[in-house]
């Protein structure tokens, strides 16, 4: 028997586990190449890659969704974000145009792409109980998540997405946030998903001789505060490593409240 990760009901309530893709198939033809395979990857911390599976984006699918939701309230959110993304995507308009209400309808997306992603991997633990939650109180806002966007005209066309895990003073304290980044095309997102009920502080770098721009999608009621960029050697020129560099300089601290009560 399977539970879906969304309403949490179990597959004999009459519910079947439906083929969801974890990159909705509308967003295909905006990036694959003829040829050309999803490659994943395991970085070990000293950047060696493992590679642990190649095939094709049709394939990239996770059963772990019901029909009901997958065909429901998930494709009403695809339908409603493909304009908006399709102009991201294509570079044809910026993150930084985006109005309060698009920002939150990207933002709603990007928190559930996160999650589509976190179930086809086992490595990294995600917070599930935060996602049915969110499916249960009608996925407004993303909620206590971070999340950021960037547009770079100059990236080639295509798909990258990586999964990580944050963590406070090294291992000892456990995992701060989990970090999920996916970039099509022109346009990245990076979302970074709290482990606890903590507020987060966004926090973004301003990078010296650069174009690179973060805009904070989410939240929206609270300003950024400004990182200084992590010290590091110059930044690396190919486009997987340089977006594995980018998408570790925004931050999200847990919060120091000055008057606690
Ligand atoms: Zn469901």
């Amino acid at each position: 028997m399977t539970k879906c990760l969304c309403c949490q009901k179990e597959s004999s309530d009459g519910r079947r586990p439906s083929r969801e893709h974890l990159l909705p198939t509308w967003l295909h033809e905006l990036v694959e190449m003829s040829g050309v395979q999803l490659e994943r990857f395991s970085v070990h911390e000293s950047g060696m890659e493992t590679l642990i599976a190649r095939h094709g984006l049709n394939n990239y699918v996770s059963r772990k969704v019901c029909n009901e939701c997958n065909n429901g309230w998930m494709s009403q959110l695809e339908d409603e974000v493909k304009p908006l993304l399709t102009c991201l995507v294509s570079a044809d308009r910026t993150a930084s145009s985006l109005s309060g209400q698009e920002r939150n309808t990207i933002a709603r997306w990007a928190y559930k792409t996160s999650f589509m992603l976190l179930s086809g991997q086992t490595e990294i633990a995600a917070p599930w109980e935060k996602f049915s939650r969110w499916c249960a109180t009608g996925r407004l806002t993303p909620g206590s998540a971070v999340i950021f966007a960037l547009s770079e005209p100059s990236l080639p066309r295509a798909f990258f997405y990586s999964l990580d895990e944050d963590y406070f003073h090294g291992r000892a304290y456990g995992v701060v946030n989990v970090r999920v980044s996916l970039c099509i095309n022109s346009f990245l997102l990076v979302v970074l998903i709290p482990s606890d009920e903590i507020e987060r502080q966004p926090g973004a770098p301003v990078v010296p001789n650069s174009c690179v721009t973060f805009e904070l999608l989410w939240p929206q009621d609270r300003g950024c505060a400004v990182l200084p960029l992590r010290p590091s050697t110059n930044p690396p020129k190919l486009p997987r490593e340089w977006l594995r560099f980018i998408v570790n300089q925004v931050g999200a601290g847990i919060c120091r409240r000055s008057n606690p009560s």
